[in-house]
């Protein structure tokens, strides 16, 4: 039987959870939405995106931003998910993702959801997040332990050991399947150094989906295949 010890605070919502959880497992219980990159279910919380940050008052201290994925909870914490200052630092961690990745799907996705429009910082092109969601499932799940981060800041990258797959590799291709930066970009006209979001603004594009992407209907796809919907927009 789980035994529900641990009593605390979210968005002004009395929570229970069990020791050892942390506030982001508690509060997906309680279906209190807290945005995240690099956590998955079932792999280790690694704390790298910090776009879980939370806002915690803890007794008599200052109230603090902490990765709710690694902070474990505590009896009479008081979280919250959505104060001004925890919605300032997850838009500016989402800038510095998508300057970082812009074309990376999901950095773009965040960056849209943060309401960003234009971006402050150099961008890259790093097709790499540094979820570390690869190592982990390669370690934890499959087995094979062939994957690494390796260097520090700029520098840092996932490396096989000598760049050379190593014997452990399995080729079972567990990396590939989780990896977050192998989802097609969105393929709308952009112009250069602006973020996508052209689609929002539909009157300046040609066609709305340039390249016919999946699960587009309208008549301008020329891969749509529910011609019912495509003459219902007609
Ligand atoms: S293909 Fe190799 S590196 Fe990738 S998860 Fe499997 S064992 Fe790890
Ligand atoms: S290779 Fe993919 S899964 Fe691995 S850290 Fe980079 S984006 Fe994440």
């Amino acid at each position: 039987m789980i035994v529900f010890d641990t009593s605390l605070v979210i968005d002004g919502v009395k929570v229970h959870g069990k020791k050892g959880e942390t506030i982001l497992e508690v509060a997906r219980r309680y279906g209190i939405n807290i945005p995240t990159l690099c956590y998955v279910e079932n792999l280790s919380n690694y704390g790298a995106c910090r776009l879980c940050v939370v806002e915690i008052r803890k007794g008599l201290r200052n109230p603090f931003l902490t990765a709710s994925c690694t902070y474990e909870i505590q009896d009479n914490l008081v979280v919250n998910t959505k104060s001004e200052r925890v919605v300032k630092a997850r838009k500016m961690l989402a800038e510095l993702l998508v300057a970082s990745a812009p074309n990376v799907k999901i950095a773009q996705d965040i960056a849209a959801r943060c309401g960003i429009k234009q971006v402050r910082f150099k961008m890259e092109d790093n097709r790499c997040i540094l979820c570390g969601i690869c190592v982990r499932m390669c370690h934890e799940q499959m087995g094979g332990k062939a994957l690494g981060l390796v260097g520090r800041g700029i520098d840092r990258k996932i490396r096989m050991p000598f760049d050379k797959r190593p014997k452990e590799c399995l080729l079972c291709r567990g990396c590939e399947f989780v990896c977050l930066g192998i989802e097609i970009p969105c393929q709308g006209i952009k112009i250069p150094g602006e973020l996508c979001g052209r689609c929002l603004r539909m009157d300046e594009m040609p066609y709305c989906c340039p390249l016919g992407s999946f699960g587009c209907s309208c008549e301008h796809n020329p891969l749509a295949s529910d011609s019912r919907l495509r003459n219902s927009r007609k």
